[in-house]
């Protein structure tokens, strides 16, 4: 039998990686989005595809949930929330909102129709650590009330729910935290460092390091995370589980592979202070 997968933030950047895959596995996909970052470009190829069905939906509506819960879905892949800093603390009561009602009415479509569902958290819900590298066993150093708050407690909650929910309602849901990831259609204008290196070697111009760039953090190529992410949901683990790459730049030793590959670009240190409140953190996931 077809399986059937929804994927949330399907228009997204690893959401529509998501989707190709789960397509090339033979699912029928449906994917919701309400193109807040996402965008048409990025699923226009799939369009056509017979196993494919597009939703211009909120996450957070009525709507949704009622949608959803009469069809026959076997997993649901909760991916809708802005990832990046510039979008995310743009609408910070959305992005909070999106997390927190977002989730409970993916597990209540979950419980309806008694899907699989997964939840993608972040290494955010680490917070500032002081523990290196985070092990899943690790419970984080949040600041509630911060700018990036909306992002961090909102993924956070949202694991909160997904917990109770196995709990509460014996739903089948499983919780995994992304670290950095990196590919093909990450938005040019999330400000992330990947994309800020790429755009600005390619103009040939100043790629800015922020300090003296011996802060480190690790780089997942999205269909490895991808892979990672279908592991999961065919699997009958919990969670939650860190995945990511095991294995750390320096943000210098970035620039330098980026300005090499691109062939263009000049390296320029900027010495203010870092614009990350986790700014010597190093990131990396345990396991
Ligand atoms: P993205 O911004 O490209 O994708 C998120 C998608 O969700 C977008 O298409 C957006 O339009 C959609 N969306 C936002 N709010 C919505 C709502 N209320 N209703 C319906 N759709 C909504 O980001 P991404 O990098 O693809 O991240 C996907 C998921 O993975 C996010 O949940 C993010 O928190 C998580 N994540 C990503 C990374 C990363 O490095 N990319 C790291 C950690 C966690
Ligand atoms: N960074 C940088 N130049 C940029 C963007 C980011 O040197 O143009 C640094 C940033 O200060 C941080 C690291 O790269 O130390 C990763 O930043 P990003 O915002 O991509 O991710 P996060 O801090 O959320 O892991």
């Amino acid at each position: 039998m077809t399986k059937v997968s929804l994927v949330t933030g399907g228009a997204g950047f690893v959401g529509s990686h998501l989707c190709e895959e789960l397509l090339e596995r033979g699912h029928k996909v449906i994917a919701v989005d309400n193109y807040y970052t996402g965008s048409k470009r990025n699923i226009e190829n799939l369009l056509d595809h017979e196993k494919f069905s597009f939703y211009n939906m909120d996450v957070t509506s009525k709507l949704f949930t009622n949608t959803f819960s009469t069809m026959m879905i076997d997993y649901i892949f909760n991916l809708a929330c802005p990832a990046s800093p510039v979008h995310y603390q743009k609408e910070p009561i959305n992005t909070l909102m999106t997390s927190v009602l977002g989730a409970k009415n993916c597990l209540d479509v979950a419980k309806a129709v008694q899907a699989r569902v997964v939840q993608a958290s972040t290494s955010e819900v680490y917070g500032d650590p002081e523990v290196h590298p985070q092990p899943e066993s690790y419970n984080g150093n949040v600041n509630p009330i911060g700018p990036r708050a909306c992002y961090d407690e909102g993924k956070r909650a949202a694991e909160t729910l997904f917990f109770d929910y196995r709990r509460k309602h014996d739903v089948n849901a499983g919780v995994f935290r992304i670290f950095n990831t990196y590919g093909p259609r990450m938005a040019k204008n999330d400000g992330r460092v990947v994309s800020n290196f790429i755009i600005s070697a390619l103009a040939n111009a100043n790629v800015t390091i922020h300090g003296a760039g011996m802060q480190t953090r690790s780089f997942c190529y999205v269909d490895d995370l991808v892979d990672g992410m279908l592991k999961f949901a065919n699997s009958d683990q919990i969670g939650p589980i860190n995945l990511g790459n095991p294995g750390e730049f320096t943000i210098d030793e970035l620039a330098t592979i980026i300005i090499q590959k691109v062939g263009k670009g000049y390296k320029d240190r900027k010495s203010t202070r870092l614009n990350s409140s986790h700014s010597s953190v190093s990131r990396m996931p345990s396991s």
